[in-house]
């Protein structure tokens, strides 16, 4: 397609999907959900689930008339008094010696807050949905603003070797954090990014970006035994007006010879995570989306809420879930700290154990695993 931005879009080169082996028992003959892309220019992709629900024009503006314009609902009540937001959502500096190195043994995880965490396993580290901006936005002066800092920039962060994106959304994919990544790390770091989106990643200067469809599977380069997968979830994308369903959305599952991680991104409940679950289930560890979901007759759809994304984390049969995409920008008007106190209620009500899906602090890290017999143990 020729360039005539803004009004339509260039098509990426598609990457081809790779068959990887390795030493995992995945069930591919499992029935499972494909994306769906329209072919019409303005909604190129969108939801194949029966639980999508495109908020109609009367709800889009009823949401902004009573929760945008008037406020109505606002129950973030973030403390004005810094010290008292310290004791209650502290922000820690995740440096160290320990942090710059992966440990030789189970999986670390720190989350970097909003839905950026970084997880250290099996030799390589990977970041998820990197912002370290003070905005979720096109805009340096208007948009989202973060009400707790960064735990660290990009100078400090340890080596990577990989950044996954779930979708293009500002608090997901931030032009700037991805500019300095690349500045500090240059081709050292593998980009693996929805479909759609790769010539956005190009026309940065970043040629070690692949962009793929759900379902599809790449290794990471120079390590065969690391396998990348794109999975569903139910969200929608765009970052202007006029490119809505121009890039994919998703989560990704990462498979190394000892451990699995999965990261949900951005997304309403659907049934794609019980066949994510099928296929490649159990999990080691997953961070799961818990914040952003009020008022719910609006942000069902795309955003869950604490009690399904439990059903997330038991869909996947996940090990220990982490909860990211609370506590950083003020995006919707629950309490701030509502995402946190509920999860613990809901695992409770449940039946769970709320250690096993927990949330940490900004910058806390944790380590998991580390005393389990691995692959390596039983080799040598
Ligand atoms: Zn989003
Ligand atoms: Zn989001």
């Amino acid at each position: 397609m020729s360039s005539c931005w803004p009004f339509c879009r260039e098509d990426d080169e598609d990457d081809e999907p790779k068959v990887v082996s390795g030493p995992w028992n995945h069930r591919m003959d499992s029935q499972v959900t494909h994306s769906k892309n329209t072919g019409i220019i303005w909604n190129n992709y969108v939801n194949p689930w029966e639980s999508w629900l495109m908020p109609g024009l009367c709800g889009l503006l009823k949401w902004q008339k009573t929760v945008v314009c008037n406020g109505e609902g606002d129950h973030t009540n973030i403390p004005s008094d810094l010290a008292e937001l310290d004791s209650v959502l502290p922000v820690k500096c995740p440096k160290g010696d320990e942090w710059q190195q992966v440990p030789p043994k189970g999986m670390r995880v720190t989350w970097l807050g909003h839905a950026s965490v970084l997880v250290q396993f099996d030799g390589i580290s990977v970041l998820t949905d990197p912002i370290f901006s003070s905005r979720a936005s096109p805009f340096s002066f208007v948009g989202p603003k973060r009400y707790r800092d960064a735990p660290c920039n990009v100078e400090d962060l340890p080596k990577l070797d990989a950044v996954v994106i779930s979708h293009a959304h500002y608090d997901h994919l931030d032009a700037k954090s991805v500019s300095d990544i690349h500045a500090r790390f240059g081709n050292d770091v593998n980009w693996f990014v929805p479909k759609g989106l790769k010539k956005w990643f190009n026309d940065k200067g970043i040629k070690t970006v692949v962009h793929l469809d759900w379902w599809d599977e790449v290794p990471l380069p120079k390590h065969d035994d690391v396998k990348f997968v794109f999975t569903p979830t139910q969200h929608w994308s765009n970052r202007a007006l006029h490119d809505r369903g121009w890039y994919l959305w998703g989560s990704w599952c990462v498979f190394t010879r000892n451990h699995s991680f999965f990261f949900g991104g951005d997304t309403g409940y659907c049934n794609g995570f019980k066949e994510i679950g099928e296929r490649y289930g159990p999990f080691d560890l997953a961070a799961i989306p818990i914040g952003a979901c009020e008022p719910r007759w609006f942000m069902k759809p795309q955003h869950v809420d604490q009690k399904e994304a439990i059903q997330i984390h038991q869909d996947l049969k996940c090990r220990k879930s982490v909860g990211v995409h609370w506590g950083t920008f003020v995006l919707t008007y629950e309490y701030f700290l509502e995402p946190k106190e509920k999860l613990v209620e809901e695992m409770q009500n449940k039946g769970l154990d709320p250690k096993d899906f927990f949330t940490l602090d900004h910058g806390e890290m944790v380590l998991l695993f580390s005393e389990e017999v691995s692959t390596q143990d039983i080799e040598v």
